[in-house]
C-alpha cells in the first residue's frame, strides 16, 4: 500500500461533496499536497480536528492516483489563539496564502516547513504579528529563491551598505537600487535608511530574537509597503487575505 507518514500544516481547505474536504496541506517531506479527509464536516469523525486551517499534525497519508486521501491524523498543536485572536488569525491567513500562491505540489522544502511551524509558534506572543510576517516573508521569499536583493544594487551590482547614500527598491528588478542607477528608473520607490537596515536585519535574523529590534511604526509601515509590491510583482494579483488583514487592522 502506497503509504507514507508526514508532519503538516493545514493551509486551506475546501468542501467536497456531503461530508467530505480536501485539505491543501505543507508538508514536512513532500512539500505541498492535496489530500482528502473523509467525513471529516460529520461531528465526533476522527478526522475533524486535524482538518481545521493552520492546525499542526502527524498523519498517515495514502497516495491515490489522482488524489491523495488522508487516513490518520494527529493533532500536534492546533494553535487556538490564530483561531481566538481576529488579528493573528489575519496574519496567519495571509502567509498560508503566500505559501499556497508561491509553491508547487510535490516540491519538497523542508526549511519553508519549519518557517511556517517556527512563525505559528512566536506568533502567541502579543504584539510582534506584523515583524513577525516581515521576518516570515523574507525568509520564505529567500528559501524558494526570490528574495529582493539588498547587498548589491539590482541595476549595476555596487556594494550597498548604510551608508550608501539615498536609496530606492524596484520591485521589477528585485531589490534595492543605488542613487547613481535609480536616476534612470521611473519605478523605483524611495527607501529609507531605516527601512533598509531593517529589511537587512530581519532577513537573517534569529526568530527568538526579534522582540529586540526598535522599530518605529513609520518605518514598519514602508517595509510592509516594500514587500507588498515586492510580491505583487511575482504573483501579478492581489492577496484573498490582505482584505481581511486590512478590514481587521483598520488600516492598509
Ligand atoms: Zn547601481
Amino acid at each position: 500500500m502506497a503509504l507514507y507518514r508526514t508532519e503538516a500544516i493545514v493551509l486551506r481547505t475546501r468542501n467536497l461533496g456531503e461530508a467530505d474536504k480536501i485539505l491543501t496541506l505543507f508538508t514536512e517531506s513532500r512539500g505541498k499536497v492535496s489530500a482528502v479527509a473523509r467525513g471529516s464536516r460529520r461531528p465526533r469523525n476522527h478526522l475533524m480536528g486535524v482538518s481545521q486551517p493552520f492546525t499542526h499534525s502527524a498523519f498517515l497519508i495514502f497516495r491515490g492516483r489522482n488524489l491523495d486521501s488522508i487516513s490518520q491524523g494527529t493533532i500536534i498543536d492546533a494553535w487556538l489563539y490564530l483561531r481566538e485572536d481576529l488579528l493573528k488569525m489575519a496574519y496567519a491567513s495571509y502567509m498560508v496564502e503566500l505559501v499556497d500562491r508561491l509553491t508547487e505540489e510535490y516540491d519538497p522544502n523542508e526549511k519553508v516547513y519549519s518557517l511556517l511551524v517556527a512563525t505559528f509558534r512566536q506568533l502567541k506572543t502579543d504584539g510582534l504579528e506584523m515583524r513577525l510576517t516581515r521576518f516570515f516573508e523574507l525568509n520564505f521569499l529567500r528559501l524558494i529563491g526570490i528574495e529582493p536583493q539588498l547587498e548589491r544594487c539590482v541595476g549595476c551590482d555596487s556594494i550597498l551598505t548604510a551608508n550608501s547614500e539615498k536609496l530606492c527598491f524596484s520591485p521589477r528588478e528585485g531589490g534595492a537600487l543605488c542613487s547613481a542607477c535609480q536616476r534612470t528608473r521611473t519605478d523605483a520607490l524611495p527607501l529609507s535608511l531605516g527601512a533598509y537596515q531593517v529589511m537587512r536585519w530581519l532577513a537573517t535574523a534569529d526568530i527568538a530574537r526579534l522582540a529586540v529590534l526598535q522599530m518605529p511604526k513609520t518605518v514598519e509601515a514602508e517595509v510592509e509597503e516594500m514587500l507588498r509590491n515586492f510580491i505583487y510583482f511575482h504573483l501579478q494579483r492581489p492577496l484573498k487575505s490582505l482584505e481581511f488583514l486590512y478590514t481587521i487592522r483598520g488600516t492598509s
